[in-house]
C-alpha cells in the first residue's frame, strides 16, 4: 500500500456520496451529461480569495496567474475578485479581456513573446514585463508605429531561489527575466522614453509549503527592488513580488502558514524608507487560489488482475491530469489525495488498487496501489487538487479521447 495526499479541507459525503461545490457528484455528473469531469467550486475560491486579502497587508495586491486555470466562467469570477490578471500569452491577454478584466489590471510575462502579442498588449493598455534587452527594443518601436504610451515593467532574474519550491523558475542561469546586474540601465531608458514606469515582476519559484522559506523569499525581493530602483536612480511606482505558494499534494504536506507571511510581509514593508510610502506590490498566485477548489470525476470502465495486482482502469487519463500521473514537473510518482466517490464513507480493502487511466502508454497512471474499498466498474473515482494545471496543462489531444468537461459550481 501507497500512502496519498491529504483530502483538501471543506469536502464531506452526504448519504455516502461525495460533495463538491454543496451538490453530490452524481449531480454534476448528469449536469455534463459524462464523465471524465472537472468541477471547480466557486464559493471555495471565493473563500480563499477573502482569507488571503485578510492575511495580506493592505498594500498588496493581489494577481491571479491565469494559466493555473483559464476556463472561462472560473475566469469571469475571478475578475470580479481579485485586484488583477497575469498573463503569458496572446491568447490569455484576449481571455483575461472576455472575462472583464481591465487591460490596466493585467500583466504580461513570458519569455518569448511575438511582435503582434506586444502590439496587443500595448494597444490594450495591458503592462509588458520585459524579459530581454532586446525585446525593450522591439516594444518601444512597436509603441512608436502604433503611436501609444507603453506601460513597460521589467522582469528580474533574481540571484536567489525561492527554497523547497517545486519548480525553480529564478537563482543562476535562467530564461526567464533579466539577470538582475543588467537591469539599471534598462530602467533608465524607459524612463528616458518616454514610456510608462511599471517597476519590476520577481518570481523566484512555486509550491514551497514553508512559511520561512516565502518569507525570506519575499524579504529578499523586496531588498533586490529597492536597490535596483536605487541603482537606476529611478522611482518605484509598482512591485510584483511573485508568488510561489503552494497546496498540500502529497503524503505528509502541510499548508503554507499565510498568516505568518503576510504579517512579515507587512514588517517588510513597514520598513520601506519613505521614498516608498506610494510603492504597490502585488503578488501573483495561481494554484493556490483555485488548485484546492477543483475535483476531477472519472468513471471506472474496467478492474483487472495481473500477477497479483488489481488495476482498475478509468475513462479520464493523464490527458486531463497529467500533474497526477507524476509527469508535470514532479521527479517521484507520488500519489494525489484520491477517493471513490459513490461511496466515500467505505473503508478500505486490504488489497491495493493502482488506477490507471485509460492511455495507452505504461505513464498513465493516476494513483500507484492505493487503499480504497474495491472498485467496480461504474464507480466514480475523485482525484482532489484538480483545480489548477489540470484541463489545460494536460496533452488532450493525445490518443485521441479529447478533453474533459469542465463545470464551475
Ligand atoms: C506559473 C507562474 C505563476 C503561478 O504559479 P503557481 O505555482 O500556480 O502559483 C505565477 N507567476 C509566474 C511568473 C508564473 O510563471
Amino acid at each position: 500500500m501507497k500512502p496519498t495526499g491529504p483530502i483538501p479541507a471543506g469536502y464531506a459525503a452526504e448519504g455516502g456520496e461525495l460533495i463538491v461545490a454543496g451538490r453530490p457528484v452524481s449531480h454534476w455528473i448528469a449536469e455534463a451529461g459524462t464523465t471524465p469531469l472537472f468541477v471547480y467550486d466557486g464559493s471555495m475560491i471565493d473563500a480563499r480569495v477573502e482569507g488571503l486579502r485578510r492575511a495580506m497587508p493592505d498594500r498588496v495586491s493581489i494577481h491571479y496567474a491565469i494559466k493555473a486555470n483559464p476556463f472561462a466562467p472560473l475566469l469571469q469570477r475571478m475578475a470580479r475578485l481579485v485586484d488583477g490578471f497575469d498573463i503569458a500569452s496572446g491568447g490569455e491577454l484576449a481571455m483575461a479581456m472576455a472575462a472583464g478584466m481591465e487591460p490596466a489590471r493585467i500583466s504580461f510575462a513570458g519569455p518569448g513573446k511575438d511582435d503582434a502579442e506586444i502590439e496587443a498588449a500595448l494597444a490594450s493598455g495591458a503592462t509588458l514585463n520585459l524579459e530581454s534587452a532586446r525585446e525593450l527594443d522591439r516594444a518601444l518601436a512597436i509603441a512608436e508605429r502604433c503611436g501609444v504610451t507603453p506601460r513597460l515593467a521589467l522582469r528580474v532574474n533574481p540571484d536567489f531561489d525561492l527554497k523547497g519550491s517545486g519548480m525553480k523558475m529564478g537563482g543562476g542561469a535562467k530564461p526567464f527575466g533579466i539577470d538582475a546586474a543588467a537591469v539599471p540601465p534598462l530602467v533608465r531608458r524607459i524612463v528616458a522614453s518616454g514610456g510608462e514606469w511599471r517597476g519590476f515582476h520577481i518570481f523566484a519559484g512555486s509550491q514551497a509549503l514553508s512559511s520561512d522559506a516565502v518569507i525570506e523569499t519575499q524579504g529578499q525581493t523586496v531588498a533586490l527592488a529597492v536597490r535596483l530602483a536605487e541603482d537606476a536612480g529611478a522611482a518605484l511606482p509598482h512591485c510584483n513580488l511573485g508568488g510561489g505558494f503552494g497546496i498540500p499534494y502529497f503524503p505528509g504536506d502541510e499548508p503554507l502558514d499565510i498568516v505568518a507571511v503576510g504579517a512579515a510581509l507587512g514588517e517588510t514593508l513597514d520598513r520601506l524608507p519613505p521614498a516608498y510610502a506610494d510603492t504597490r506590490f502585488a503578488i501573483e498566485l495561481g494554484r493556490w487560489l483555485v488548485g484546492e477548489a477543483g475535483v476531477y470525476l472519472t468513471r471506472v470502465l474496467d478492474v483487472k488482475e495481473s500477477h497479483g495486482e488489481v488495476f482498475v482502469v478509468v475513462d479520464g487519463g493523464l490527458h486531463h491530469q497529467l500533474a497526477a500521473s507524476g509527469n508535470f514537473g514532479t521527479v517521484v510518482k507520488r500519489n494525489y489525495p484520491v477517493a471513490v466517490a459513490n461511496r466515500f464513507d467505505e473503508a478500505a480493502w486490504d488489497q491495493p488498487q493502482t488506477i490507471v487511466g485509460r492511455l495507452c502508454t505504461p505513464i498513465d497512471r493516476l494513483s500507484d496501489k492505493v487503499a480504497l474499498p474495491p472498485l467496480a466498474e461504474g464507480d466514480v473515482v475523485a482525484i482532489f487538487c484538480a483545480g489548477a494545471y489540470g484541463a489545460t496543462a494536460s496533452p488532450a489531444m493525445f490518443l485521441g479521447h479529447g478533453p474533459a468537461r469542465e463545470i464551475l459550481g
